[in-house]
């Protein structure tokens, strides 16, 4: 499989995931032009793009969603609750939504298995993706992640995981109370010790390879969302590999 982050951030989310066979992006959050720029960067046609799957109905995740699946007449997968949420929004692509709910379901040759996750939205999932023998996991919008998320994605190949903020950053940082406790809340976003943990825990079954995702340009830095994850690995004996993926700048592709 392929993998890179095209953009992760507050201000707009897309992953593309490759089979070789099947193209997908995990969200679209992003506007057309834009989506479609960084697909080229990678030399992907936006037109080969089979579908988009969406793990919730923030803003940063859904933007460009019905632009691009009309424009490219794409299936666009997302749960039941989120349909429900903005079927004013999904009416306009009615032909293109699939929905689902919490089983496994098959996509071409991908194998899809959403978990939920717990944020301050209707209803948010991350999802496993399995293909030939490899697994990706990607969680990201979740204050805490269940037990049954972390279950669900060990034995990951590559791990995407949201390091939203440095707790003291955002204590100390420019956001007025409520959006602070907000962020730090259960239904919020994941701290970068608490992606350490995470990442310790995948490692302990078996992930090497790691991308933190979802930092905040404000109450984080890269450097010590790095630092802390790294860290956390050497203190408990793992070796990892650890990327952080950036709002404006697409990842590598990571190959597996
Ligand atoms: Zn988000
Ligand atoms: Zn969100």
């Amino acid at each position: 499989m392929e993998v890179c982050c095209l953009a992760s951030g507050s201000h707009g989310n897309s992953t593309f995931l490759s089979t070789g066979l099947t193209n997908i992006l995990i969200d679209c959050g992003l506007c057309l032009k834009d989506i479609e720029s960084k697909l080229y960067m990678i030399k992907k046609e936006p037109k080969n793009i089979n579908a988009i799957f969406i793990t919730h109905e923030h803003k940063d995740h859904i933007s460009g969603i019905v632009a691009f699946a009309k424009k490219y007449n794409c299936l666009v997968f997302l749960h039941d609750k989120i349909f429900s949420e903005c079927s004013f929004m999904f009416a306009q692509i009615l032909s293109n939504v699939k929905i689902f709910g919490t089983n496994d379901f098959y996509f071409q040759d991908l194998t899809v298995s959403p978990f939920e996750l717990i944020h301050d939205s209707v209803f948010c999932v991350g999802f496993s993706f399995y293909c030939q023998g490899k697994k990706v996991s990607i969680a990201t919008d979740t204050g805490i992640l269940p037990k049954q998320a972390l279950m669900a994605m060990q034995g990951s190949d590559l791990a995407l995981i949201e390091a939203n903020h440095d707790v003291k950053m955002l204590i100390y940082g420019p956001y007025n109370a409520r959006l602070k406790k907000r962020i730090a809340s259960d239904e919020g976003h994941l701290s970068n010790e608490d992606a350490a943990k995470i990442i310790v825990e995948l490692a302990r079954m078996g992930t090497r390879k790691f991308v933190l995702c979802h930092l905040s340009l404000e109450n984080n830095t890269e450097k010590i969302a790095l630092f802390t994850v790294n860290n956390a690995l050497i203190e408990a004996g793992y070796e990892g590999i650890v990327e952080c993926a950036q709002q404006y700048n697409i990842t590598k592709i990571f190959n597996l």
